[in-house]
């Protein structure tokens, strides 16, 4: 039976904190050289770690004469300095090899955001554009049923599959179209969105796992 596996991106096929730190990175680059300032990154990361806003504390501490728009412009538009850990490429490699399954992404954000995490992974070797669903450039977010029905209208009588994090909207409207759910747990408390696990007691079609090496178990 042809099979129809869509993964979510962030905190899924990489963990967002590496993007995180891969922009401070960008910006601690940009005002050290620009304004000719030190240790930057570190003030930036443990702004982070204290819930503090960032992009503000930064400018204020160092009496810079920029924007947080400016800053978070940055942000989202910097080419990342991310990479797929060896798991996850070899299970995207796996599956793309097999020709019964049709791989996607399906993952809210900002088209160039999204699009350059996707290419700076590499998942481009992997699945092809136009399986690529990025909220802004699609006009719906998850939990909109809108872009889970883009890829059943695409395939039809297959089975589909979809793999994310988020307990809060990711798989609501999966588990009502009848798709299998797979969630990746966070392997500790590193994940941007936390897991609140008492959400998915006594959903059957939803399932966890620690790696994603496990999927192979429920395709
Ligand atoms: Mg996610």
């Amino acid at each position: 039976m042809e099979k129809v596996v869509i993964f979510d991106l962030d905190d899924t096929l990489y963990k967002e904190i590496d993007y995180l730190r891969s922009a401070y990175k960008e910006i601690s680059d940009f005002i050290e050289s620009e304004y000719d300032k030190r240790e930057i990154y570190e003030f930036m990361i443990s702004c982070y770690k204290a819930g503090r806003n960032t992009f503000a504390e930064v400018i204020r501490e160092y009496n810079l004469p920029i924007s947080v728009d400016y800053l978070i412009s940055i942000y989202r538009s910097h080419k990342p300095n991310i990479s797929l850990d060896c798991d996850t490429q070899f299970v995207l490699e796996q599956l793309s090899l097999q020709k019964n399954i049709n791989l996607g992404i399906l993952t809210d954000g900002r088209g160039i955001t999204q699009n350059n995490k996707i290419i700076a992974l590499g998942i481009d070797q992997y699945i092809r554009k136009d399986n690529w669903v990025i909220s802004e450039e699609f006009g719906y977010s998850k939990p909109s049923s809108e872009g889970y029905l883009y890829f059943q209208k695409k395939y039809k009588n297959a089975a589909f599959y979809y793999i994310g994090d988020n307990l809060v909207k990711d798989f609501i409207a999966p588990i009502q179209l009848g798709w299998t759910c797979i969630c990746l747990l966070d392997d500790g408390s590193h994940n941007i969105h936390k897991q609140d696990l008492s959400i998915i007691n006594n959903i059957s079609s939803l399932y966890t796992v620690k790696c994603l090496r496990e999927l192979f178990e429920y395709l």
